[in-house]
């Protein structure tokens, strides 16, 4: 079990967003803890009170004021069920932008997210794939360890035991008319209806994550993301997607203990804006 990458970055509302990803062979469950020291040379102090378990990031609400933010060091240390311990480099902020390309960059994404909460967006479960865990023994083949069969529900044919991680609620905007398809250039089944979602960037999506608006229960696959940067700060996401068949397995992973999730997670209380 190893780090394979922890990524420390600023964003909407007023956090510092850090995100990691695990390889090699882990026992599940992981639990993560994340540490802050205010300088390079500082000592290293716990944020979290509650046990990081089945997600992917931390979002770290007392950073600010902003001189904190250019200091600060994060490190992430992941303990398994095996009690095995590894411990992230101390990693600070991806690029340190300046400060006022950071306000910048931050009241655009906050001016994005408002118009998506109350005027043009819907709100979606973003369901994270899952890159490492415990290998998922119903749909593997014992004899070549290949994976999977699409319709596995223990791993939702990701391999990796439950698939993703907890869903995550946020606002987006989808693209006003799917790409209509040129029936004539079909050759044999129903290609997919296409769309195009925007949001802010956090978090970060990937090919083959799976975005679910909440109300009416449409299910859609990621099949690329451009990233909007300024200064190398993340901005937006525009996420080309694939609309899921409602045969396909996915539409049986149930988001009925996330009704009523919280759009953030570490904070106490709901998401000031
Ligand atoms: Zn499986």
């Amino acid at each position: 079990m190893e780090f394979k990458f922890v990524k420390v970055y600023p964003a909407y509302p007023r956090i510092i967003y850090i995100t990691w990803e695990l390889s090699g062979i882990v026992r599940s469950p992981v639990n993560f803890s994340i540490y802050r020291s205010e300088s390079e040379y500082g000592e290293f102090t716990k944020l979290n009170d509650i046990p990081i378990i089945n997600r992917f990031f931390y979002e770290d609400y007392t950073a600010f004021p902003l001189s904190k933010l250019f200091e600060a060091n994060y490190k992430v240390i992941a303990r398994d069920s095996n009690d095995r311990i590894v411990e992230s480099q101390p990693i600070n902020l991806l690029h340190r932008p300046e400060k006022e390309q950071f306000i910048l960059a931050r009241e655009e994404q906050r001016r994005l997210y408002l118009k998506f909460r109350k005027f043009s967006g819907i709100e979606v479960f973003i369901l994270k794939k899952r890159n490492w865990g415990d290998e998922c023994n119903t749909c593997r083949n014992l004899v070549t360890g290949e994976t999977l069969s699409s319709s596995c529900v223990d791993c939702w044919g990701t391999g990796f035991i439950g698939g993703y991680y907890t869903p995550i609620l946020t606002y987006v905007e989808i693209g006003p008319t799917p790409v209509v398809q040129d029936k004539t250039e079909q050759m044999g089944g129903v290609e997919p209806i296409q769309s195009t979602i925007l949001m802010i960037a956090r978090p970060l999506l990937s090919v083959s994550d799976i975005i679910i608006e909440k109300n009416v229960n449409k299910r859609w696959n990621v099949r690329s993301v451009e990233l909007t940067e300024r200064r190398h700060f993340p901005i937006t996401q525009q996420v080309r997607v694939n609309e899921i068949e409602h045969k396909d397995v996915i539409y049986d992973f149930s988001l009925e203990e996330y009704e009523e999730l919280d759009h953030s997670i570490y904070k106490p209380g709901s998401l000031k804006i």
